[in-house]
Formats: structure tokens, C-alpha cells, sequence
């Protein structure tokens, strides 16, 4: 049987040279593919009680729309700066060139709420400790934070696990 990893595809010098991109487009297009993906990443928190399901933009829209509707919860969308409608709390994070801004309307989860943090990828974890900043802002208590791929030599779970965070990848 084909594991979660066998319908990820890598692509050379995206978004520029030097870089393999693991796309994962080629996993969400496939039925059982993404099936397999959301059953795996759900396994780890069976049983346990969540609140909200958090996915940060893009991919994480797609895995976290297709948790939360699993779990019968509500879905949070992390956005870049600019994107969401209401009023935001912001948090800015370094990228391998200059700064990024990820914001979360600032009434979408409420104090005590225990929260899954979802998202594709794990490189450097910036990305998704600037999530795990505004949930924790938000007064939202972090249950978990689950991705499809870790990219173990760039330290994101390293860092993330250095924040008290519970971290769970299927595949490197
Ligand atoms: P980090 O902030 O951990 O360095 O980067 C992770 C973020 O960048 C995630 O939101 C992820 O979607 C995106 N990302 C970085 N590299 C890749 C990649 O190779 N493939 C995919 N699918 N996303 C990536």
C-alpha cells in the first residue's frame, strides 16, 4: 500500500534555484491520498478534547477545513497581513529574505479554548510560531501542532518543541 509520502512530489529549483519543493497538491488531488493524510494526522488526538482546528495559509486551509469538518469543529484561518476582513492581532516572523505577517481576527477563539494547529510543512517552524504567538495572545491553549512533512535539518520541530509544543509530522 502507498504511504502518505509516496503521493508528495518534489520539484527542482521552486520557488528558485537551489530550492526542492515538496508539493503537495499531487497528495490533496488524489482521494485516497488526502483521506489517508487527515485520518493519519487526526490519530495522534483521538479521544482527547478540541475546540477549534487552526490552519495556516494556504495548505493549511485545506488540511484544517477537512480536520475540523471530521471533528465536527469550527475552522480559524491564519492569514498573511492584509487578508482578513475584521479586526487582527498580527505577529511578524523572518523569512530566509526579510519579514512576513501572519494575523488572526482577534475574536476567533476565546480564552481557554484548546486548539489544534494545522498546517502542510515544517521547515524553519517561523512560520508556524507566529501562529502559535496569536493563538497563545488569543488566550487559546495549544493541544497540538500537526503537519504532513517535517524538514528535520531546517530545526522547526526543534524550535516549536523548544516552545512547550507537542509536534506530530507523518512524514520527513
Ligand atoms: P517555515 O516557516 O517553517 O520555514 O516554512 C513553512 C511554511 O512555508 C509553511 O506554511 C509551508 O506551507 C511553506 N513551505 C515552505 N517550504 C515548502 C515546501 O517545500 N513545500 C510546501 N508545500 N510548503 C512549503
Amino acid at each position: 500500500m502507498k504511504s502518505v509520502k509516496d503521493y508528495i512530489r518534489t520539484i527542482v529549483d521552486f520557488p528558485h534555484e537551489g530550492i526542492l519543493f515538496r508539493d503537495v497538491t499531487t497528495l490533496f488531488a488524489d482521494p485516497r491520498g488526502f483521506r489517508m493524510a487527515v485520518d493519519q494526522m487526526l490519530h495522534p488526538y483521538a479521544g482527547m478534547q478540541i475546540d477549534k482546528v487552526v490552519g495556516l495559509e494556504a495548505r493549511g486551509f485545506i488540511l484544517g477545513g477537512a480536520i475540523a469538518h471530521q471533528l465536527t469543529l469550527g475552522f480559524v484561518p491564519i492569514r498573511k497581513k492584509g487578508k482578513l476582513p475584521g479586526a487582527t492581532l498580527s505577529e511578524s516572523y523572518t523569512l530566509e529574505y526579510g519579514e512576513a505577517v501572519m494575523e488572526v481576527h482577534d475574536d476567533a477563539i476565546q480564552p481557554g479554548e484548546k486548539v489544534l494547529l494545522v498546517d502542510d510543512l515544517l521547515a524553519t517552524g517561523g512560520t508556524a510560531e507566529a501562529g502559535i504567538k496569536l493563538i497563545e495572545r488569543l488566550g487559546g491553549e495549544i493541544v497540538g501542532c500537526s503537519f504532513i512533512v517535517d524538514l528535520p535539518e531546517l530545526g522547526g520541530r526543534k524550535k516549536l518543541e523548544g516552545l512547550g509544543m507537542g509536534v506530530d509530522v507523518l512524514c520527513e
